[in-house]
């Protein structure tokens, strides 16, 4: 079973006639990494956000299919409870909310879902540690407010601790399109690698303006999105040649029907 079936999907923006995604079709099979790649504007954060249930857009056509469910009528609560972790795009600030209040009441609330028992300070405490040390993170991080004052690099590995801790059944990363610095950007490579290595169940849905990403994260499946469609689908070496060619030749292919 995919763990994500995305159905001729439409969304608007809501409130509006202003339609992003116009009939996207794309299954992920557990344990994939996908990437969506495609020039700013094409709709690649809608999609993120419609799959994380942000209200900002509405669905008008098409379905999401969630490890075997539709989550449309599903709040980003819900949907987050269920396994859905979006991240990376405008990393918030939290200002008084430690990173360590904020990650325990989201496990626990995942936990709570799946009847599980919630973890308490001690077990919480021991997992946060494993995971630390897993990504070679300082412990100093815990006891910030969330993401205050951190430096670019600083959130982008918080982020990824916090991905490590919450463990989703589906990563969306969002690459914002202002850029991380290279090293910043191994860092969350780096970090999804680990995890991906770790759990082969997890799958991460990778979206990104650059090629330069694919170097360090190597994707099962390299998708193109132009004007919210998927256009064309491929592995590795399709991210090679965008980057290489451009986007313009996939337009074409794809306005000729090919
Ligand atoms: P990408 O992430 O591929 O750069 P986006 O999904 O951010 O593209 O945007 C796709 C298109 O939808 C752009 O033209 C953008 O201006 C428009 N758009 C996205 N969100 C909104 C919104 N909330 N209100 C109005 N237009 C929006
Ligand atoms: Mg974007």
């Amino acid at each position: 079973m995919p763990v994500l079936e995305i159905k001729n999907l439409h969304a608007k923006v809501a409130g509006t006639d202003k339609l992003i995604l116009k009939g996207v079709d794309l299954v992920m099979e557990k344990g994939q990494i996908h990437a969506i790649m495609g020039k700013n504007g094409s709709g690649k954060s809608t999609l993120c956000q419609v799959i994380a249930g942000r209200e900002t857009y509405e669905v008008t056509e098409g379905d999401i299919i969630f490890n075997g469910q539709s989550i449309l009528e599903m709040s980003p609560e819900e949907r987050a409870r269920e396994g859905v972790f979006l991240a990376f795009q405008y990393p918030v600030e939290i200002p008084g909310v430690s990173t360590s209040y904020f990650l325990k009441a989201a496990v626990n609330s995942i936990r709570k879902h799946r009847g599980e028992p919630e973890l308490d300070a001690v077990q919480f405490i021991k997992l946060v540690k494993e995971k630390q040390k897993m990504l070679g993170i300082q412990e100093s991080f815990m006891n910030r407010a969330v993401n205050e004052g951190f430096s670019g690099g600083e959130k982008k590995r918080n982020e990824v601790f916090q991905l490590a801790v919450i463990n989703p059944l589906l990563g969306l990363l969002d690459e914002t399109d202002s850029g991380l610095d290279i090293d910043a950007l191994k860092v969350v490579a780096e970090g999804i690698n680990k995890l991906h290595e770790q759990d082969a169940e997890r799958s991460w849905l990778v979206v990104t303006h650059y090629q330069r990403l694919l170097n360090y994260i190597v994707p099962d499946v390299v998708h193109v999105m132009i004007d919210g469609r998927i256009v064309k689908t491929g592995d590795k070496a399709l991210a090679l040649e965008l980057e290489e060619k451009g986007y313009d030749w996939v337009e074409r292919e794809s306005l000729a029907g090919v």
